[in-house]
């Protein structure tokens, strides 16, 4: 086993209860290695550390909208984030963790009344099937703090076709002419 290898398995043991939750879901088709496809997560790069804290710690950082959204996969009502009027450069950072997570240059206005963008930047987000509704939904997350930030939809433009659908209270928008902040830690 690489490296990499062990470092991914050890990240999916919190995510171990979600993984429960979709295999019971009995839609999933299981992939070449075995895998159901609802199983998948995206693995973090190696230099991103996981970013693991109570939960009463997470009440104290977040507002209460902010923890609904990222900590119990809330959704907030549509047209109500102030970032669909954001329209200058720069980067969308995990509300949680700070994790950059997507860039203005993928922004687009999908009409839906969410911040959506067309792809998020390389590495950074973990996705799961969703069956709260009667259809399955594509739910995503920050990988770093496993922060539920939306879904992804398959109605997007070119060149991706996709629409990452997400909460604007799940994120934080950084000008491309101010330092990122450093990501949290524990
Ligand atoms: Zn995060």
């Amino acid at each position: 086993m690489t490296r990499k290898q062990f470092l991914g398995y050890a990240w999916l043991v919190p995510a171990a209860p979600l993984m429960l939750q979709a295999c019971t879901s009995g839609t999933s088709n299981p992939s070449p290695d075995g895998t159901p496809d609802s199983l998948i997560v995206h693995q973090p790069p190696l230099e991103i550390d996981s970013f693991v804290i109570s939960d009463e710690e997470w009440r104290q950082i977040l507002s209460d909208e902010e923890y609904h959204i990222l900590r119990e996969e809330g959704t907030e009502r549509p047209f109500s984030s102030p970032l669909l009027e954001e329209h200058r450069k720069g980067t969308f950072i995990c509300a949680g963790c700070f994790l950059p997570l997507f860039s203005s240059e993928t922004m687009y206005d999908s009409g839906t009344g969410w911040p959506s963008y067309w792809a998020p930047l390389p590495d950074v987000l973990g996705t799961k099937l969703d069956t709260k509704l009667a259809t399955p939904r594509t739910e995503y997350h920050c990988i770093r703090c496993e922060g539920h930030q939306g879904h992804v939809f398959e109605d997007g433009p070119e060149p991706t076709g996709l629409r990452y659908c997400n909460n604007g209270l799940a994120l934080r928008f950084v000008p491309h002419d101010e330092a990122l902040p450093d990501l949290r830690t524990a």
